[in-house]
């Protein structure tokens, strides 16, 4: 077995690895890598093999850096089947046609800026068009089924504890055993199950995303979400969330169905304004088999995703009504990092008031809106106009669906028996890899890789 590391080496972007098997060669993952607009569009464009030569893909999960250019590889020859579970098979659907859509949107608005510099127009990466090949190629795969797409090559899915259907990928061939951890999720998350830790493994390929970060407990969430809401309620504040459309706006709403049954949000209404959010909310209820045992329990009783006082804003009229609502209020809104999206209408409409709250609950990238609020920016512009900071920004950071570097150092050890022989970091800035590394090598005396672009290992 052969292994090429593309991508997410050394970055936690585009996750893309390709691996050859008795001269046949598969993919695990073909993700977006997210960057600067023409760092981008190198990196996607270009695959260092032939579309047409892939037999198949294994996909861990949903989020776009893992499956987003996709309609790439079938628009370039790819013809095979896409393996992943039923669950990740519906949300990557969804984001996959969204990422089409904002990509024929910015391409629409940059057309424009460049035939008014006499520049040809630029053809996006795909569009619509382009992601019902992909679709049709989906091939679902239950958790803990083993299945064999070339002849002595047997894969198998477990759960990652990391979205909705996301996995660990198991790969055996001859008497190796290869597990690709995808992104490992955190144990005692609400809603899916902790992290399968699995046995007699040989290579370990291991995301580093947080390798040298210690996260907040999950622990402390709903008493500090109380604390705010309860501030909230004194100053009459709208408490707008910008939250990613997957799991996080999920994981907030059972938060807050908890809050309203302990009557913390008696006359606080909560709205989820985001109509992507809203689509993979109902993916959501229709995969109870990913659910961990207390949301089974509550899906058994009724919706584990609404409660009185929660509603889903179906368009923007009504979206644009909420502006002149006065408060408490909480709006749950996309894209999770401002950049665009209902909730930037939103924060132009609440950013200049003292009285209302942002909550940031996850990563912010540099250079975004969200990473701006964080970092305490008194003006800042959105839409090409310049808003004065004046409402409290917090930051929640128990919210996070990735395992920190002690669950990851906690992870190897726990797959550290006589067979296991290496461990290669992946999906890691190069100082959080190191960091996860230098931890391995020292603790548990293992090999351990940070593969570079086109490393290729033989095994
Ligand atoms: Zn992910």
């Amino acid at each position: 077995m052969e292994i090429t590391f593309i991508g997410a080496t050394r970055t936690v972007t585009g996750s893309l690895h390709l691996f050859e098997y008795n001269n046949k060669k598969f993919l695990l993952e073909c993700g977006l890598y997210q960057g600067h607009r023409e760092e981008a569009e190198r990196i996607n464009s270009t695959f260092p093999f032939k579309p047409r030569e892939i037999e198949f893909v294994i996909l861990s999960h949903a989020h776009i850096d893992h499956c987003g250019n996709l309609p790439n590889l079938t628009k370039r020859g790819f013809t095979g089947p896409i393996y992943c579970t039923p669950a990740t098979k519906d949300i990557a659907s969804l984001l996959i046609m969204d990422s089409a859509r904002i990509q024929e949107a910015d391409f629409e608005y940059l057309n424009k800026q460049r035939k008014k510099a006499g520049l040809p127009p630029k053809e996006p990466l795909y569009t619509l068009n382009d992601v019902d090949d992909v679709l049709k190629e989906f091939s679902t795969v239950n958790y803990n089924e083993t299945f064999e797409p070339l002849p002595g090559l047997k894969c198998t899915l477990f759960d990652a504890g990391h979205i909705l259907g996301s996995s660990i990928i198991q790969i055996e061939a001859g008497n190796k055993s290869i597990l690709f951890s995808g992104d490992l999720g955190r144990k005692d998350m609400p809603i899916i199950n902790d992290p399968y830790v699995a046995s007699d493994i040989d290579y370990l390929i291991l995301e580093s995303t947080y390798g040298g970060r210690k996260h907040q407990s999950f622990d402390g969430i709903y008493n500090e979400l109380k604390q705010l809401i309860e501030e909230g309620k004194k100053k009459h504040s709208k408490i707008i969330i910008p939250a990613f459309a997957v799991e996080r706006t999920q994981v907030l709403i059972t938060l807050l169905k908890r809050l309203y049954e302990d009557g913390i949000l008696k006359n606080v209404p909560v709205y989820i304004d985001s109509p992507l959010a809203t689509n993979v909310t109902d993916v959501f209820r229709n995969h109870p088999e990913c659910f961990d045992e207390e949301t089974y329990d509550l899906f058994k009783k009724g919706d584990p995703f609404n409660f009185p006082g929660l509603r889903y804003i179906p368009d923007v009229p009504a979206s644009k009504r909420l502006n002149d609502r006065t408060g408490p209020m909480i709006i749950i809104s996309a894209s999770g990092m401002c950049e665009g999206g209902r909730v930037t209408h939103h924060l132009i409409h609440s950013i200049g008031d003292r009285n209302n709250m942002i909550i940031i609950t996850g990563f912010q990238a540099r250079g975004t809106l969200g990473r701006k609020l964080l970092e305490g920016a008194n003006r800042v512009s959105i839409f090409h106009d310049r808003y004065d900071v004046r409402a409290k920004v917090y930051f929640m950071g128990g919210l996070s669906a990735h395992a920190d570097g002690d669950d990851l150092f906690n992870y190897v050890s726990s797959l550290k028996d006589n067979r296991l022989k290496k461990v290669f970091l992946v999906h890691g800035e190069i100082d959080e890899a190191m960091a996860l590394s230098e931890r391995i090598k020292s603790r548990l005396n293992l090999d351990v890789d940070i593969p570079q672009y086109l490393t290729r290992v033989t095994i």
